[in-house]
């Protein structure tokens, strides 16, 4: 017999029969080494053959080794008997299992395994290659992408780093020790990185040294969304999730907490002082009265008032820097998390913004910040305009954004915002007396109108309010307001007239109230739009903390989270085969540029040397001609 394929079967009952292999393991060290398909699609490269044909390779293999003696040098008659006791034996073994049996750890392949077969053709994670490869990462400003050839020895480069994080992060790997141990044992991570293996330190460093960049990654992906059309680019919805910060609240401190504290370790030194005078009373007493050696425990008390006096004198400076500053709070633990609360749940850490285009759920802006939602509408919503490069937009937000300010910059800056009017607390209407929306304006005439019918006129002057909002006021008079019958239902007991705050912009709240009489439909979306992302990086990715501190490290830990997500939409979304062609086309339509460019310079350059050299030659050629 001849050819590879006797080859391999001949190589495999030899090591089959070898004496180290106990007869009950020698059927499953029976395996026909093949060639891999192709494009791999499994990561090993022999496959088990079937319980039938494994007995017909032995008889096959014991006719042959009767026959030709080239595998086994035994005698005859011992290689008849053996040859017949091997097939019984797998035949009785091989069927009669009571578990699958995988293959033994010393099966030698007999091909060499290739990385390429590691992963299958359409794995994602040939989707983040193909996306790493896209990207311009000197452009996006990552750490050592645009290095040389130097002495030393070189850095990783920061694609491989950067596929490692992408890979991490869409498959719930955040750490940088969890990342090192699957960058080592992971098959699709050694397919990813060639099989190279950074240490937790680097991998730790590139997240925090990186996260401009990977800002910047997360941008630039949400551009290539715009290129592949994923994104409507009319309608989008704004909102904030509270993410746990590296930061425990005990670690976090407000005016209130400190005060108290300050307070409670002051009552407690006073205790301890009082005990102090009494044990130097009792000390006295033993002295005079010549007993005992005239020591108590007032060493210890001492020892104790001492470090509590310490402790409150930190506790005041803290105090003190927190009164000068115009902060709230402060955390000893990550300089930038606060203690943020949104319905009945209180978190240390952060407040992750994000604009949602209602097309595909994508993710368009977010940014980490550390207050609540109010005063972000207007700022987000504009981000995303512009990032979506279009003329207007509509923005959906909850009450939690409602601020005047910012409805009229949306207003300005051609953002049409459709944000649940914030009503205030009621109390007018749980007393029983006329709010606010009972006086109905009259713009022709400037006047309110109240609801006996009765006209508030504006005053003259103008007043600012403690938020900063410039008004006019508009007066019932008392005459009238005496001998009203509604009287009771619209003046507060001391008051003698009624007066209605108009801001100089109410015509822009006015407008907006308008525009969410008939927005019932659209504010139902409004969270089936949000809520997507937040739903799906919180439950199914289990991202619910950030693993760094301070405002940097955080929002770049949070670009990475943004730019997985989108990822992973995109890919649902467009299909594995249209990403990766799409990723392709524009690598190589960069690389064309790339070469085009270079070209141009090498074109230039010899243009250059060329002239000189040329007009030398035509001056020469003037000197050499005769003349006349
Ligand atoms: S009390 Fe004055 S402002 Fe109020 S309803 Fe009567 S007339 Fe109008």
């Amino acid at each position: 017999m001849s050819g590879p394929h006797d080859f391999a079967v001949r190589g495999i009952s030899a090591f089959a029969l070898a004496p180290h292999a106990s007869t009950a393991s020698r059927p499953t060290f029976v395996t026909i080494a093949s060639r891999p398909s192709v494009r791999g699609g499994t990561a090993g490269i022999n496959k088990s053959v079937s319980t039938k044909s494994r007995s017909e390779i032995f008889f096959a293999e014991g006719l042959d080794k009767r026959g030709s003696r080239g595998a086994f040098d035994l005698p005859d008659e011992t290689g008849q008997e053996l040859g017949f006791f091997e097939s019984w034996c797998t035949i009785l073994f091989m069927t009669n299992h009571a578990f699958k049996i995988g293959e033994s750890r010393e099966q030698a392949s007999l091909l060499p395994a290739r990385i390429e077969d590691y992963v299958g053709p359409d794995n994602p994670v040939r989707a983040i290659e193909s996306f790493v490869c896209a990207l311009d990462l000197s452009k996006l400003g990552f750490r050592h992408s645009d290095r040389g050839v130097e002495v030393g020895q070189p850095p990783y480069d920061p694609a491989d780093l950067l596929k490692l994080y992408l890979y991490g992060y869409i498959n719930q790997v955040r750490s940088s020790r969890r990342l090192e141990r699957e960058a080592c044992r992971n098959l699709e991570l050694i397919w990813l990185l060639k099989n190279l293996r950074p240490g937790y330190r680097t991998i730790a460093n590139f997240r925090k040294e990186n996260w401009q960049a990977l800002k910047a990654a997360n941008r630039s992906f949400v551009l290539l969304i715009g290129e592949l059309g994923l994104v409507g680019g009319t309608l989008v919805a704004v909102d904030g999730a509270l993410f746990h910060g590296n930061a425990s609240k005990e670690s976090i401190f407000t005016r209130r907490k400190l005060a108290e504290q300050i307070a409670k370790l002051d009552k407690e030194i006073e205790a301890y002082g009082q005990s102090l005078e009494a044990n130097d009373a009792a000390e006295a007493k033993q002295r005079s009265g010549g007993q005992g050696d005239g020591k108590g425990d007032g060493d210890d008390i001492g020892a104790k008032v001492e470090k509590l006096m310490a402790k409150r004198s930190r506790a005041k400076a803290d105090l003190d820097r927190l009164e000068a500053s115009d902060e709230g709070q402060f955390s000893k633990t990550d300089p930038d998390a606060r203690l943020l609360s949104k319905g009945d749940q209180t978190i240390a850490g952060y407040n992750v913004q994000s604009v949602v285009d209602d097309k595909n759920n994508l993710i368009v802006v977010s940014e980490v910040v550390n207050r609540s939602d109010a005063g972000h509408l207007h700022a987000m919503a504009k981000a995303a305009k512009e990032v979506l490069e279009v003329e207007t937009l509509q923005a959906l937000a909850d009450v939690g954004y409602y601020s005047s300010a910012d409805l009229k910059a949306c207003e300005d800056d051609g953002i049409i915002a459709y944000v649940p009017p914030f009503e205030g607390n009621g109390i007018l209407e749980k007393q029983g007396r006329f709010s606010r929306k009972d006086f109905i304006y009259d713009s022709a005439t400037d006047v309110y109108r109240c609801p006996a019918g009765e006209l508030l006129r504006p005053t003259k002057a103008r007043f600012t309010n403690t938020s900063g909002r410039v008004e006019s006021r508009y007066l019932s008079r008392k005459a009238i307001c005496d001998s009203c019958p509604l009287r009771a239902r619209c003046l507060a007991p001391k008051s003698n007239q009624r007066i209605i705050a108009r801001w100089e912009h109410e015509d822009v709240l006015e407008r907006h109230r308008a525009r969410m009489q008939s927005a019932g439909e659209l504010m139902r979306r409004r969270s089936a739009i949000v809520e997507h992302p937040f739903g799906t990086i919180k439950c199914r990715a289990g991202y619910r903390h950030f693993l760094v501190r301070g405002f940097n490290k955080v929002r770049g830990e949070w670009s990475l989270m943004a730019l997985c997500y989108n990822f992973t939409r995109v890919l649902n979304i467009l299909g594995f085969d249209r990403f990766v062609a799409f990723m392709a086309a524009k690598t190589h339509a960069s690389r064309k540029a790339v070469v085009a460019g270079v070209l141009k310079c090498i074109q230039l350059a010899l243009r250059s040397f060329w002239n000189p050299f040329r007009s030398h030659l035509a001056i020469n050629q003037l000197r050499s001609a005769p003349i006349g």
